[in-house]
């Protein structure tokens, strides 16, 4: 159960009553807005909210509210988006599917009906909308169309992870889905390997070991990774180590899961340019794949096999 406290009630809707930054508790002041008010400020607006990744208790007050009182709601599946409605005691408005395939057709129904004056949620199966789901083509055509687009702030299954993982969360790069073709993959995280903020990635549970070999030979052995498995679930767990550990952790991989990854350290980064100026020089000898990849491999830590990968990703990538 979700309990609130009187300060905490307090706080919340000071935070709306005094947009000026303070320091003591909010002056109640009986003529100022309450959250209700300025959720109906502006009729016609459309609602993003977030719902559970797992867990029914994560379902805020005021998404509650709110998938209460719409007059409709657009969500990726009908089906699992009533089923968590009965779940959360919500009656069903109007629902309508709206997915990759016919987001636009459903921007028109939905801005028809914000210009009627209603007002409509949009929902993912789980977690945020828009976030490595549909929704984008329908926020930025509301937008277009000159309605309020308002968020409803939740779970979010790369936040979740990303806060209890224990790497740097002061810069982060959210990538979500790689392609699912292994060389398109490859070439993704080859391309990622210089950057130095820590990387979110989700990915199907199928292709977690997949995954992670090729991280580890992409992004490093030694870089530090934590798989975030069921989140907000009865079996939740976090696998920390680095990418070498990881891929060959004796872990179940059924249930969902996000990985991240620590950004490229100083070390490595000045190891690689050294690596990137090796393969320019050999490059330059004009020798047969074969050979090229020994030389490498003998000049560097790399094994023959990383050191023709290497060279193989280098000759792709400067022939696109
Ligand atoms: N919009 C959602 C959000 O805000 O997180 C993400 C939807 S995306 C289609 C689904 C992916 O999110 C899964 O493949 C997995 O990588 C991640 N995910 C969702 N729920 C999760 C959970 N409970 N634990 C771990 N990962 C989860």
């Amino acid at each position: 159960m979700i309990m609130m406290t009187e300060d905490m009630m307090t706080e919340t809707s000071g935070m709306i009553q005094t947009p000026e930054p303070r320091s003591g508790p909010a002056p109640l002041d009986p003529k100022s807005r309450t959250i209700e008010e300025h959720d109906e400020q502006a009729p016609g607006t459309l609602w993003l909210i977030a719902v559970p990744i797992g867990n029914l208790e994560d379902i805020t007050l005021r998404a509650l509210r709110l998938l209460r009182s719409v007059s409709l709601i657009a969500c990726e599946d009908t089906r699992t988006t009533r089923q968590l409605l009965k779940l959360l005691d919500v009656s069903p408005p109007k629902l309508i599917s709206c997915h990759e395939h016919n987001e636009m057709a459903r921007s028109r129904e939905i801005i028809d009906l914000l210009e009627s004056g209603k007002d409509v949620a949009l929902v993912s199966d789980a977690g945020t909308p828009s976030v490595s789901d549909p929704g984008y083509r329908v926020v930025s055509q509301v937008i277009e169309a000159n309605f309020a687009v308002s968020p409803i702030p939740g779970p979010c299954a790369a936040i979740s992870a990303l806060c209890a993982s224990g790497l740097p969360t002061n810069r982060f790069r959210f990538v979500g889905f790689l392609s699912s073709k292994g060389s398109a993959r490859r070439q993704q995280l080859a391309d990622l390997s210089s950057a130095q903020e820590t990387l979110v990635f989700y990915e199907s549970p199928y292709r977690l070991e997949k995954f992670l070999s090729d991280a580890a030979e992409l992004l490093g052995p030694n870089r530090l990774a934590v798989v975030a498995r069921e989140l907000t679930k009865r079996y939740e767990e976090f696998r920390r180590g680095t990418l070498a550990q990881l891929v060959t952790y004796p872990g179940v991989n059924r249930g969902e899961v996000v990985i991240l990854v620590s950004g490229q350290s100083e070390a490595e980064r000045i190891a690689s340019t050294d690596i990137e100026s090796l393969i320019a020089e050999i490059k330059q000898m004009n020798v047969s794949p074969s050979v090229a990849a020994k030389t490498l491999s003998k000049r560097s830590h790399l094994s023959r096999k990383e050191a023709y990968d290497l060279l193989r990703l280098h000759s792709d990538s400067n022939s696109d």
